[in-house]
């Protein structure tokens, strides 16, 4: 037996910013007018993660594609499925891919996996497949070209749908909270620094957290600050926002091919 399979699973956690927008404060939380603060420009960042230990590797989200990034007027500082490359992962390599919830800026690129498991909440795939789906506050954020890509993964026994929590890999505990979508989820890694939890939009900006205001779509509302609460109580190395513009700055600069787009959580052993 090798090292690396009796040794504790410790992950390298890699953050990778693959998109930025400029918007204002009054688009980004919902119903700022509440909270008696002015307006101001605010920013968001797109990020996807990637997990590796030694050779084993997770994808959690796979970033927006080209064409809806450029539906919606969004820039691509990388091509999500580039990047992957350029940490030398191939993409059809069969990794296993999370899916932390099916927006179109998390689960645009999932049929560049063509070959990977894909694990998703049920209750996600549930409420995409159901008749809420169309309605607009909702649809807006879906991606409709991946849902032949989700079909195909099921054809292919590739989907993998959790009811809770599913553990994708020793020490990758993929769990559904719910509230921003209705299986929103969050990924629980152990690396060299402790835990860490990416909560993709459970918490989409540190601020969220800190001043208890929501991003402007939610669809559980009392859920998502029971999510925030439970967010707030983890006792863990480093909590990673969804889109917050501050969030590489706050890790280590991975450097290399993805220099000033990508930052390390724990080293790669
Ligand atoms: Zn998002």
């Amino acid at each position: 037996m090798s090292e690396a399979r009796t040794a504790a699973p410790e992950w390298q956690v890699v953050i990778v910013k693959h998109g930025t927008r400029s918007t204002t404060r009054s688009e980004a939380f919902m119903n700022h007018a509440f909270y008696d603060e002015p307006d101001g420009p605010f920013r968001l960042d797109y990020f996807f993660w990637v997990l590796r230990d030694g050779d084993d590797v997770v994808i959690v989200d796979t970033g927006y594609s080209g064409a809806e990034g450029d539906r919606r007027g969004r820039d691509v500082l990388v091509d999500p499925i580039e990047a992957v490359r350029a940490l030398g992962i191939d993409p059809l390599a069969g990794h296993p891919v999370v899916i932390t919830h099916a927006h179109y800026d998390h689960i645009g690129n999932v049929a560049a996996f063509a070959n990977s498991p894909i694990h998703i909440a049920r209750a996600e795939l549930d409420f995409w497949t159901g008749r809420m789906a169309d309605k607009t506050l909702f649809a807006h954020f879906g991606d409709p070209t991946t849902v032949e890509a989700l079909a195909r993964a099921r054809e292919e026994g590739r989907l993998e749908a959790f009811a809770d929590h599913v553990d994708v890999a020793p020490g990758v505990r993929v769990t559904a909270v719910g509230g921003h979508t209705p299986g929103q989820a969050i990924v629980e890694v152990q690396t060299s620094e402790g835990a860490v939890v990416l909560a993709s939009d459970a918490m989409h900006f540190h601020e969220e957290l800190e001043g208890d205001k929501l991003f402007q779509s939610m669809a559980d509302l009392p859920l998502s600050f029971e999510v925030l609460e439970e967010l707030r109580s983890r006792p863990v190395a480093h909590l990673v926002s969804g889109h917050d513009a501050g969030e590489l700055a706050r890790h280590t600069p991975l450097g290399g091919a993805l220099d000033g787009l990508a930052a390390t959580i724990g080293i790669r052993r």
